[in-house]
């Protein structure tokens, strides 16, 4: 059984059918279905194809989950899904990287250094703070 889900964002049979064979994984975990066809068959290229998917196709893997949050990998492309199905280290969704790196930049990364709690910003004085 495919781990992945396809969450639409269009009501169009023909582009229902056409993700659906996008994203359609075989028993042995290969696309069924190989993108030079359905490009064919819709008179795009490859990447006029992908991107066309990408436009109105969310497509989410509830085995890989966001290490913080639990929001499931979010696959932007079948290379996408290809290079990382399979990996098992922890993932971070895109908001939680975002916060990560928020808390990293504030918080010194230098080893041997002390760590030294930051004075207030210098702009921010009684006076004008409220
Ligand atoms: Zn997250």
């Amino acid at each position: 059984m495919s781990p992945i889900t396809l969450k639409l964002t269009t009501t169009d049979p023909a582009l229902i059918t056409l993700y659906s064979d996008y994203w359609r994984i075989d028993k042995y975990g290969k696309f069924a279905v190989s993108a030079e066809i359905l490009a064919d068959r819709k008179n795009l290229n490859y990447w006029e194809l992908a991107h066309l998917v990408a436009r109105s196709c969310i497509v989410t893997d509830d085995t890989r989950q966001c290490s913080q949050c639990q929001a499931p990998y979010v696959y932007a492309s079948r290379n996408d899904y290809k290079e990382n199905h399979n990996k098992t280290y922890p993932w971070f969704c895109p908001k939680c990287t975002t916060q990560t790196n928020n808390t990293a930049k504030k918080s010194p990364r230098r080893a041997g250094k002390e760590t030294i709690p930051s004075p207030p910003p210098a702009q921010c004085r009684p006076h004008t703070c409220h």
